[in-house]
This record gives C-alpha cells, structure tokens and sequence, in this order.
C-alpha cells in the first residue's frame, strides 16, 4: 500500500488535499489531508468514494464508433488511431462544405486545471478556427460583475469568517458545496456572531443561524436594494470612504430609493421586518462578510442582484479588517500566462452562447452547427431546455464527438466516444476559487482502459491535422512542467516542482490571506470600485419579475451533497425527488413519496414528491445535474428551464423555471 498526495479539482470552492492509499494499484481510499488548515483531515463522501466513478461498469475504457440510433448507447471498440483519424475527416469535410465556425467545441471547465480545460484544446479549436463557446451555465453574471465592480479583487478567506461579527451567506449552500466553510461559521458563532443567510431553502438548523430570509427566486435585487435605502435614511452610509474609493453611488442611489421596505418584503414574499432586521445587523457589525454564491445569479435578475450585494461593503466601509468584506471567486489571484506557453495565437471566430445549444442545434446560427466537440461536461442533463437539447443530440447530419469518464446522457448520443481518465490518472493544476491554493494534481493509478487525458487528444488531433507546433508533440508530463512554469499566484512565480508532484501552493498577499483595503484592493484599471459597472448594461439594477398564472411555482434547480453538477449522477443520485412545501403539495392533495408530474410549457418531469419543511411555499426543488435514468420519463429539472439569458454575461436562468404539480 502507498499513499499519494494529490489535490481535488472538482467544481467546489474548497479544493482539498487528498491523500489517496493505493494498492496493487488500485485506488483503496481516498482522504482529506489532516495536515492542511482548510481541508483539516475531512473531505466530502461524493470524493471520498470516487473510485466508484473510476471502476463503475459504465466506465468508457476504450474509443466507440456509434453502431445504433442516436442515444441508444450501442457502440462498437475501435482504435484511437481509427478514432483520431476519423474526427479529423469529418472535420475536414464539415470545413470544406461549411466553413470552420460549423464545429463548437461544447465544454465546461468547472471540474478541471490548467491542463484539462483552455489549453492544447483551445489551441486546437483556435487553429482549425471553429466558433468560440460563451460558458454561461455558471459564474458568468457574477464573474462579469465582480470584474466591473473590483477587477475580482480577492475575497475574504474562509479561515477568516472566524473574526467575524456578522456572517451573511446570500445564495449559496455551504453544507452541499462549500462545507469546509462550515467550521469556521461554527467558530464564528461560538464567539458570538450573527449569522443570517438568503436563500429560498433552509440548509441550517434554527440552532445555527441567527435569521432565516427566504427570498422568493430572483427577488434578490429588490431585498438589496431596500436594505441600501434604509441605511441611506438612517445616515449610515460611508461616504469618506466612498469619496475616495468609489464612483458609481449616483447610479444606485436613486435605483434604491424606488424599494421601501414594505415593497421589497412584497416582491420578495418575506417579511419587511425581518429585512430590516438584517439591515440593521449588518450594518451594527464589524467586522462583518458577506459570502456570496451563485444560485442568485440563476435568474433574469441575478447579475444585478450581485453588483448590489457587492455594493453593501463599499457602502458601509466594511473592508481594512480581517474577517470583513465580501467573498465570491478568488481565483483572479492566479494566472496562467498562455502567451508564454503557447505562443501568441488568435481566436476571433464567432462566439456562441452555450445556453442556448437547443436552438443553435435547431438552426438558430448560420453556418448551422454540423460538428460537435463535447467534453468535461453533460449538456444532455445540464443544459436548459432538455427537450430541444436532445433534439439536437438526436440529429442525424450532426457529427458528435464525446470525450467522456462514463456513460452519460450525453455519451449515448456520440457518433465518435472517447474515453477520458479521472483526476486521479491523470496531470492537471488547480487554481482554488475558494480556497487560497493552487494544487498540483498527479495521476495516483495507471490510466484505465486506454483513456486518455485531454491534453493527449488534442495534442494527437493537432499533428493528425499536420500542424507542426511544439505543444502538439508534448507529453503529459512535460505539458505539466510548461503550464506550472506559467503560472503567477498573486503576481509571484509558481514553483513547478511542487505543481508537478500533487502538492500544494499557498499565496502570499503579503500573509496567506488577504484583507481587503489593506492588503489586498481593487484590480480594476483605475483601482477604484465601480458600483454601477458597464456590464449591468442600461438598465442597472433593473428588477423584471417572470410571473405566470398558469404556472404558479417557481422551481430552482439547486446544487445537492450527492453530485458535482451531473458528476457522480451514475451511481449517487439513482431516484429523482421533486421537494416542495406541506402546504404546496396540500392545495394539490399530494402526499409524501408519491409520484407527480411537475410540468410548464416546455416539458413534463415525473417523479416522486418529497415534502420538506426545508422549501419554502411556492417554490419546488429538484436537483441540479440529475441524470435522465433517475427519473419516471427520462427527464430532468432542464426539461422544465428556459433557454433565455441574463443581460449581464448572457447567463443561464434556470430559476426563471415556472411549473405546476400535479398528481399522476
Ligand atoms: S468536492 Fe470539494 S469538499 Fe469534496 S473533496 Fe473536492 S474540494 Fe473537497
């Protein structure tokens, strides 16, 4: 038995150190490393059982050519030569008939480095000059406006949420998806602070949290801006503070203005009082954070939700203390130089908007979209309007390659199947989002099957084309060494030796965890905080409501502790639930465990219901990236979400979804 180090790179903000006991090589346990103050010795079970992922009967050991009807899963073994060789016929051929833009790439990066994501395959796509893909399933409201506002200046660490007074946790679920942050609130609570979270779920027990908001979805906007109004009548904004580091105030002032507390508490279906309350809580502490998540991006309103809930630290000078500000993404603090990797080369192609696939699928962008590139994601399970998603998929003239772990939804519709390897067989560097880490991951097992990393296609796709470029000759290992030798973390050079051997890297702000205004300050050009950025476009703080009388309930797809978007859906997620209110499910003489059609205009999801006092009235859950088998007829909660996009970012809006329920 040996045990190795290596780093976690799955989509969550903690980006653990594990230690992997192998045997005879195979993996024999996978653990948090006790010895790193954030992973502190415990990881979550979705990775602690990881293994089932890599020795699951659905693992994809070989490359498959499509035998059967699109999605039926019917493949037969061919070689990687045969493989390799006919992706790029077909690509050619798609290029001479079409023209390059009709290959998109379709990829996610939430699960992956430096290796696995933008590198070889950008350079690949870029060169053969296929469209570009806008990753708008996530983070891209929030990303777009915390650029504006702080040029993504680093956030308050998780360590630090110890210090302070006032905890607010605004959308998002730590118990499911930042759980090494719930040490620190305990923490933070035994000393006395206030801890208040936003969500239309409660994840905490009464015991845990001072004040419960939930917020009817999308409704964010309004709540933030009441509470700026109530502090601009009572005087306390800090406008020494704003002087000097701010412009933008004119702009949400008056926006404000327009949301007295009683119409807020309306809009958003809470109480004005308990609004108030938190107003006053937050604005009594010091220091005071405000962890920020992304469910409330997930909405027509969510990028502007998010600039004003930035705004609340700026508003009441917050920052210069450890323990106060704001937390969203810290992963600006790294930075891959791709120009010294891979040489300058340019990308101009046209840009599609991933959220949209369903109607580019159908023919909504000319050239039509006749070759496509799926990898490190699902979009069969993931992608709103699943019904025009698998339509798609289904197209007979669309030449589909899928690099892929598993069997997934999306696998069982590729003409050409390649299998991918895991983290844990392969080379890759994380960049933590939450934590202040940069980890080196190394393969711990020997590749299963003949899977291959990414980098590995897309280097043998590159000289299959006939492209001489160094990159494309570079081995796994040597690609490893190149990327780490790019990277700067908070501006000083990473150390390769370490990147390379599944260790970690900490920063150096100066200290390992920035304080905002003291240590660390806004990144934007002019190093001030803009609180109306360009990117809210010309309506900034703009609240449009999405009602339907036909269909009442407002679903939210949230993150859940059993899969990593649909990563792990295989095996931990096996039956699909819908959660709604008692008194919800009452009005429809529904009761617990029964299977019900949850339906709109787009689609019909069946399933069994499950009555939770956790919901609140008028909203329903189902989990976000279940996989089509877990449910009655093969489909998900993005059968039942539109395809539109946010202004800011051109972001998903899976909680527009408006559905019914109703008995089978
Ligand atoms: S998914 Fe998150 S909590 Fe689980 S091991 Fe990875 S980084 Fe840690």
């Amino acid at each position: 038995m040996t045990t190795l180090s290596t780093t976690c790179p799955m989509d969550c903000p903690d980006t653990c150190v594990l230690e992997v006991a192998v045997e005879e090589g195979r993996i024999a346990g996978i653990r948090g490393a006790k010895d790193h103050p954030t992973t502190a010795g415990f990881i979550c079970s979705k990775v602690a059982h990881f293994d089932r992922r890599v020795y699951h009967s659905d693992r994809l050991l070989y490359p498959m050519r499509r035998t059967g009807p699109k999605g039926s899963a019917e493949f037969r073994r061919i070689s990687w030569e045969e493989a390799i060789g006919e992706i790029t016929s077909r690509f050619r051929e798609i290029i001479s008939r079409w023209g390059a833009e009709a290959i998109l790439p379709y990829h996610y990066g939430g699960s992956n480095g430096f290796l696995s994501d933008g590198f070889l395959d950008d350079f690949y796509f870029a060169k053969l000059g296929a469209s570009r893909l806008a990753r708008t399933l996530c983070a891209a409201p929030a990303t777009e406006v915390a650029t504006g506002m702080y040029g993504k200046m680093p956030g308050v660490a998780f360590e630090d949420y110890a210090h302070a007074k006032l905890i607010l946790i605004w959308g998002a679920n730590a118990k499911a998806s930042n759980i090494h942050l719930v040490p620190f609130l305990r923490q933070a609570k035994r000393n006395g602070a206030f801890i208040a979270v936003v969500d239309p779920l409660l994840n905490f027990t009464a015991g845990e949290v001072d004040l419960h908001l939930p917020v009817f979805p999308g409704a964010d906007v309004p709540v933030a801006l009441a509470m700026i109004r109530l502090w601009k009548e009572k005087g306390a904004l800090d406008h020494e503070f704003l002087r000097q580091h701010a412009d933008g105030l004119e702009t949400l002032l008056p926006e404000a203005d327009a949301w007295p507390l009683e119409r807020a508490a309306s809009a958003a279906r809470v109480a004005a009082e308990d609004i108030r309350r938190l107003a006053e809580a937050y604005a009594a502490s010091s220091p005071a954070a405000i962890r920020v998540g992304w469910g409330l991006e997930r909405n027509r309103n969510g990028g502007q939700a998010i600039a004003a809930i930035l705004a609340m630290p700026a508003l009441l000078g917050k920052f210069g203390v450890r323990g106060g500000g704001y937390t969203l993404s810290n992963s600006g603090a790294t930075k891959l130089d791709t120009k010294k990797l891979l040489g300058q080369f340019a990308w101009n192609t046209r840009e599609i908007n991933m959220t949209e696939l369903g109607a580019v699928l159908a023919g909504a962008v000319s050239p039509p979209i006749q070759g496509l590139f799926v990898y490190n994601c699902n979009p069969a399970a993931t992608v709103p309007d699943q019904e025009a998603v698998l339509r798609g998929l289904a197209r007979e003239d669309l030449f589909t390659v899928v690099s892929e772990q598993v069997m997934t939804d999306s696998a069982k519709f590729a003409d050409v199947l390649l299998p991918a390897t895991t983290f844990l067989e392969h080379y890759d560097i994380r960049r933590g989002y939450g934590n202040y880490l940069v980890g080196g991951v190394q393969p711990v097992i020997a590749a299963c099957g003949e899977a291959r990393p990414n980098e590995a296609v897309f280097a043998a796709l590159g000289r299959a084309m006939g492209w001489k470029d160094a990159p494309f000759t570079w081995d796994s290992a040597t690609c490893a060494q190149k990327v780490a030798e790019a990277i700067s973390i908070a501006g000083r050079p990473a150390d390769p030796a370490i990147l390379t051997t599944g260790r970690v890297q900490g920063y150096d702000f100066p200290g390992p965890n920035p304080i905002q205004f003291a240590t660390a300050f806004p990144l934007t050009r002019d190093g001030k905080i803009h609180l109306a950025p360009p990117q809210l476009g010309p309506k900034p703080f703009q609240y449009d409501p999405v009602t339907s009388e036909k269909f009442p309930l407002a679903l939210i797809s949230p993150a859940t502790s059993k899969m990593i978007s649909s990563t792990l859906g295989e095996w931990n997620y096996p039956e699909l639930r819908v959660t709604l209110h008692s008194r919800d499910a009452a009005a429809r003489g529904i009761s617990d465990g029964e299977v019900v059609r949850v339906f709109n205009e787009l689609g019909e999801v069946v399933c069994r219901a499950q009555i939770s006092g956790r919901m609140r009235e008028g909203v329903v859950s189902l989990p976000k990236g279940a996989w089509r088998k877990s449910s009655r007829n093969g489909r998900t909660a993005t059968a039942l979400c539109p395809a539109t996009t946010n202004v800011v970012g051109g972001g998903a809006c899976f909680n527009d979804a408006r559905v019914e329920i109703a008995r089978t």
